[in-house]
């Protein structure tokens, strides 16, 4: 048991850090009101290798450990309490992971090394009209075999990165089912090419929702109508997409909680710094217990969902990149499931008690707090797997999956 960062992890801390309070702090409150990360903020992410930074060195990224991944999370976060410059980062980190693990080297060579320039958005397309928590029953999205390849149909709501990627180029790590009534294992995982770099596909067609935060980055959504992909961009094996987005979901959900923790730890600095400033009652905020009370008992929430989150990244780095066989993909979603389940809720707690402390100020958009209650909101809400599916998953690991609820119509 080591509670202690290295020395090459506390380097690269120091290092994000340094970049993010010089580059991401000044601007993201601009960002937040005109809705676009500047693209030279992502370049420069991008020569850092901060831009999908744990894909292979073979394919231009960096190769880091989910550690070090949720190390930049935090640091990114806590110069961006809005979280929406981290929240692409993440989704480039976490799902060009596990297509870096599981994509063919062809599909990889032709798409990687754009995506870690940052010249080509990598994002994540499983839910659709009819639900994203059940997607067993939801998915109506249909591969077919066609020629050489494959031809896709459907429809996919509330994804992240459209209006960037409709401007600037972007693919899909998206889920389809090759037979409509199978099960789980009818599944496959493909990259869909929305934008090469020159213009929408024509079979793509894209909405926008108005989100209430993180509103540096899009939410909208596509119609699929006739889209043929090549063979190589399957990604995995056939039947096994369900599998491979599992693993996705894991990797993005600890490094949401690294996200929503760096928002909730600054938010909570802020909100003590303004405690000792503002006097009411002849003494200072700060001077009362019962904002102390409130105070530490924030602080020991952050410092608990930290020590969880940092326990889930690790035991991802010994699966996959120590490839300890005492740690299996059930321990990584239960571990990462209760790291998304507590971090993004203790945030939000802390992050409502800090605006709480600057009174009406705390209400206003002069205070920076009001987007990061507005961000990390989005993780209490739904974003890679709503809360009540973080509970699922840990039950299915504490109780079985025998007795897993939506199970039981099949038992006798
Ligand atoms: C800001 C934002 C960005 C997003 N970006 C993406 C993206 O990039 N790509 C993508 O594919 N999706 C994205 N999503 C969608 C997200 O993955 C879904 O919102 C989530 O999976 C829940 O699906 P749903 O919204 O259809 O809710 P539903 O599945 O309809 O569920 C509704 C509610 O019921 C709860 N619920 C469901 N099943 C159970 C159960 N068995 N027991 C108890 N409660 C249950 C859910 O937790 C939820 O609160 C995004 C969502 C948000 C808010």
């Amino acid at each position: 048991m080591n509670f202690e960062e290295s020395d090459e992890e506390k380097m690269f801390r120091e290092a994000v850090r340094e970049f993010a309070q010089k580059h991401v702090a000044p601007v993201w409150r601009d960002y937040d009101k005109n809705h676009e990360i500047p693209r030279d903020l992502i370049k420069k992410m991008a020569d850092m290798q901060l831009w999908a930074p744990t894909v292979s060195e073979e394919y231009g990224g960096a190769g880091i450990s989910m550690t070090m991944a949720c190390i930049a999370a935090e640091e990114l976060a806590k110069a961006d309490l809005s979280i929406a410059l981290p929240v692409m980062y993440l989704v480039e980190a976490s799902w060009g992971f596990i297509f870096d693990m599981y994509g063919t080297h062809e599909a990889k060579s032709e798409l990687l090394p754009r995506v870690t320039k940052g010249d080509l958005f990598f994002g994540i397309a499983t839910t659709e009209p009819t639900g994203g928590s059940d997607l067993v029953n939801s998915t109506k999205t249909i591969i077919k075999p066609k020629g050489d390849g494959y031809v896709v149909n459907g429809e996919k709501v509330y994804i992240s990165g459209i209006a960037e990627t409709e401007k600037y180029g972007g693919v899909y790590w998206t889920l389809g089912k090759s037979d409509p009534k199978g099960n789980h294992k009818a599944f496959d995982a493909f990259i869909l090419p929305l934008n090469m770099g020159d213009g929408l596909h024509p079979g793509i067609t894209t909405t926008l929702f108005e989100d209430m935060g993180r509103m540096g980055v899009s939410t909208g959504g596509f119609n699929i109508e006739n889209v043929e992909i090549p063979k190589h961009y399957l990604i995995g094996e056939h039947g096994k997409g369900f599998y491979h987005a599992m693993e996705g979901f894991s990797a993005a959900r600890v490094l949401i909680a690294a996200t929503c923790l760096g928002s909730a730890t600054e938010s909570l600095d802020i909100g003590i710094d303004y405690t000792k400033q503002r006097r009411q009652f002849g003494r200072p905020l700060a001077a009362f217990e019962g904002i102390q009370f409130e105070g530490v008992k924030a602080w020991m929430a952050l410092q608990a969902d930290t020590l969880l989150t940092y326990k889930a990244a690790s035991i991802m780095d010994k699966h996959y990149r120590e490839k300890d066989p005492k740690y299996t993909k059930l321990d990584i979603a239960q571990w990462t499931a209760a790291a998304k389940y507590r971090a993004p809720h203790d945030a939000l707690d802390a992050i409502t008690m800090a605006m709480t402390w600057h009174g009406a100020f705390g209400y206003t958009k002069e205070c920076p707090l009001e987007a990061a209650y507005r961000g990390v909101r989005s993780y209490t809400v739904g974003a890679e797997g709503g809360a009540h599916i973080q509970l699922v998953v840990q039950a299915r690991e504490l109780f079985g999956a025998e007795n897993l609820p939506y199970r039981q119509e099949k038992q006798p």
